[in-house]
């Protein structure tokens, strides 16, 4: 069974079979993605597993719409009666049930190549509609764990966000990029120039931590290894 790992002294990290979400553990909790179509059980059983109350996430942050991270969130917001917050532009998308704007395209490389043939592909184009109760802007910061702040990263998806938490030095990178083997590109980009330049803003940041919607956290200089890794578009 998953359970919880903890990242910082707020966030931890919530391993879902390919995919990871997180939670953030203020006065409340804040979920942040929630998995495949499927995932609620599991994310529950992880928070009691824990010692937590699934019944204290207060609201759920989706950091885009593909099917791995939004595909449980109509079955969450309604077992939980939640709000759910995502970028203005991908917005639109959750409230139709679609999982994208445009084609992806698969990022260089044979390791990219194989898990798009084997789990992309052929994956659904659609999930499950749910309304949005609050369009998220670039740099807006929510009074979640001392501030988490909104940054919209496009061209993985042209809504996607990262999130970061200043105050305790970690960025949530949702699929902006990946840690699969080592600090790389995501697997599919809509727009893998555009997605560049948004890995490029976060290069500017300063984070000690990062963690990824596909691998594993990095726990020490995370802003520096983006800086050296992404630094020239290739
Ligand atoms: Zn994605
Ligand atoms: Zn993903």
């Amino acid at each position: 069974m998953p359970r919880l790992h903890q990242i910082t002294p707020s966030l931890y990290q919530l391993s879902l079979g390919g995919v990871n979400a997180f939670i953030l553990k203020d006065k409340d909790l804040t979920l942040i993605d929630t998995g495949y179509p499927g995932s609620t059980a599991r994310i529950f059983s992880a928070l009691r597993q824990s010692g937590q109350d699934p019944r204290a996430i207060k609201r759920i942050i989706l950091t885009h719409a593909h099917p791995d991270h939004a595909g449980s969130a109509a079955a969450l917001k309604q077992a939980l009666g939640v709000p759910v917050l995502a970028h203005q532009v991908e917005a639109p998308l959750l409230e139709a049930g679609l999982s994208g704007h445009s084609p992806i395209h698969c990022s260089p490389g044979v390791a990219n190549w194989l898990i798009y043939q084997l789990l992309i592909k052929g994956g659904a184009g659609t999930i499950e509609p749910l309304l949005i109760d609050q369009r998220l802007t670039h740099q807006e910061i929510l009074p979640l764990a001392g501030g988490l702040q909104v940054l919209h990263t496009p061209g993985h998806s042209v809504g996607h966000i990262a999130l970061w938490l200043k105050q305790e030095g970690v960025l949530i990178a949702g699929d902006a990029c990946a840690h699969l083997v080592g600090l790389d590109l995501s697997t599919v980009y809509e727009d893998r120039a555009l997605g560049w330049q948004s890995l490029l803003i976060l290069a500017g940041l300063d984070f000690e931590k990062a963690v990824f919607g596909h691998g594993r956290p990095i726990q020490k200089r995370a802003s520096y290894q983006f800086k050296a890794r992404f630094k020239a578009f290739n």
